[in-house]
């Protein structure tokens, strides 16, 4: 026997019944996408490798460790496969001229590979869902992205589940004088580092203070804190943030340590976090990148976004005993004999034509089994297909949901066909 393939380390099959709850949520971010007036866009999910070299900034965690990155075996191309979304979507912006008329509303949802060491909420492919708001300058936007995803909580029972947490990372300059005296600081107190924190202490010395290492929560904690160094703009735009979130009712805690694992931020950034999934703590997250159209070789245009993790979420959902509504068909199909397959497909064609959702009986068997079969489905209705009935132009609906006494079956005539689509739907 041939050695048994599997899937690769830390990705995944999304199989049935749990695709179910996949389709489910897509489906409530579309909806919800729509209502807000962001439009999709999808991109390949290989690219050249500088895209993300550039644009999320060399010295991350992407960058340096997580990238699945490749020679074209054909043509000697270093690509990439996509390790997040915002660099392709601004990249596809820039390339099809979308920002020539103002600013453009977009959604993406899609498979994103970071080579990690896979755990629960951490896998090496994942999908997010972002959504990106090019060409708006002003908070509202900001806080218009956040609300987004508030509704999307909402909308799946999460509400009181996942918190905001808010920061304001300023403009370069102001991240360069804070760098200065961070950089003193921290070398001030090398001896309390650990061996990551000492290799960013002069790369991405910013980054320190997002770590997760206990023992350095102290040092960390008493940090100069770049919110000091915002200047007169910068505080302004953060209170624009938080006035507009006040006022639609959402509460936030600012986090003064919020950074971000991505270089392209300014201005605000923001992270809805949960308790409930252990380390593995942060489902959405996005913030203002107003120089990274520019880098990526677009016209200067402000810019923000975020993204969330959708395994994090659905994980989520299990975790507060939340199930998604489950895909069972409307009606399921058994004959009692194979012969009658010929009669039996056309109407099943003419039923879901009309709008009803029938899954037909496949492989034969005893018509205890196939009623079995029907019930297992979920199907509210089981269509029975006879002989002697199909004959007089009928067919047996049984109502598989209903109480005792209700699941008689019922004959109904097949012509007109309608009279048979109004008792099932
Ligand atoms: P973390 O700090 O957890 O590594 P990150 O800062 O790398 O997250 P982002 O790049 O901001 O994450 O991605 C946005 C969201 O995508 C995260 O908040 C998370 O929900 C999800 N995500 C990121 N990496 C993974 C992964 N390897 N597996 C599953 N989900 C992920
Ligand atoms: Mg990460």
């Amino acid at each position: 026997m041939a050695d048994r393939l599997s899937a690769v380390k830390g990705m995944n099959d999304i199989v049935p019944p749990k695709s179910a709850a996949w389709e489910w949520f897509e489906q409530q971010v579309r909806e919800l996408m729509r209502s807000y007036g962001y439009q999709n866009l999808r991109t390949p999910i290989v690219e050249y490798t500088p895209l993300f070299v550039r644009g999320i900034g060399e010295v991350t965690d992407i960058v340096e460790k997580e990238m699945y990155s490749f020679t074209d075996a054909l043509n000697g191309e270093q690509l990439t496969l996509r390790p997040e979304g915002t660099a392709a979507v601004v990249r596809a912006c820039v390339e099809h001229g979308l920002l020539y008329d103002g600013g453009k509303r977009l959604w993406y949802t899609g498979p994103m590979f970071r080579h990690e060491r896979p755990q629960r909420g951490r896998y090496r492919q994942f999908h997010q869902v972002g959504a990106e708001a090019l060409g708006f300058a002003g908070p509202d936007a900001d806080v218009e992205l956040i609300l987004i995803a508030r509704q999307l909580w909402s909308r799946l029972g999460l509400g009181d589940l996942i918190t905001l947490e808010i920061n304001c990372l300023g403009q370069a300059d102001e991240r360069a004088r804070h760098r200065v005296d961070l950089i003193a600081y921290l070398e001030q107190h090398a001896d309390q580092l650990d061996a990551d924190a000492r290799r960013r202490l002069h790369s991405n010395p910013l980054r320190v203070l997002d770590t997760k290492n206990p023992q350095m929560q102290a040092v960390v904690e008493a940090a100069p804190k770049l919110i000091d160094y915002l200047g007169a703009a910068s505080l302004e735009h953060f209170n624009g943030v938080q006035n507009l979130l006040r006022a639609a009712g959402q509460p936030f805690a600012i986090n003064p340590r919020l950074v971000r694992g991505l270089d392209y931020y300014n201005l605000t950034v923001f992270e809805w976090v949960t308790d409930r999934l252990g380390a593995q703590a942060t489902v959405c997250a996005g913030g203002r990148y107003d120089g990274l159209i520019e880098q990526i070789g677009g016209k200067p245009a402000p810019a923000c976004g975020w993204a969330l993790g959708v395994e994090r979420v659905l994980e989520l959902l299990i975790e507060a005993g939340k199930s998604a509504p489950t895909s069972a068909p409307q009606a399921y199909a058994v004959l009692t004999s194979a012969e009658l397959m010929p009669h039996v497909m056309p109407v099943c064609e003419a039923l879901r034509l009309a709008g009803v959702q029938v899954q037909l009986h496949l492989g034969g068997g005893s018509m205890k089994s196939q009623m079995k079969k029907a019930d297992a489905s979920g199907a509210r209705w089981a269509l029975v297909f006879g002989e002697q009935e199909l004959q007089d132009g009928r067919v047996g609906i049984k109502d598989l949901r209903g109480a005792q006494d209700d699941q008689q079956q019922r004959l109904i005539p097949l012509e007109p066909l309608q009279s048979l689509v109004s008792a099932l739907l």
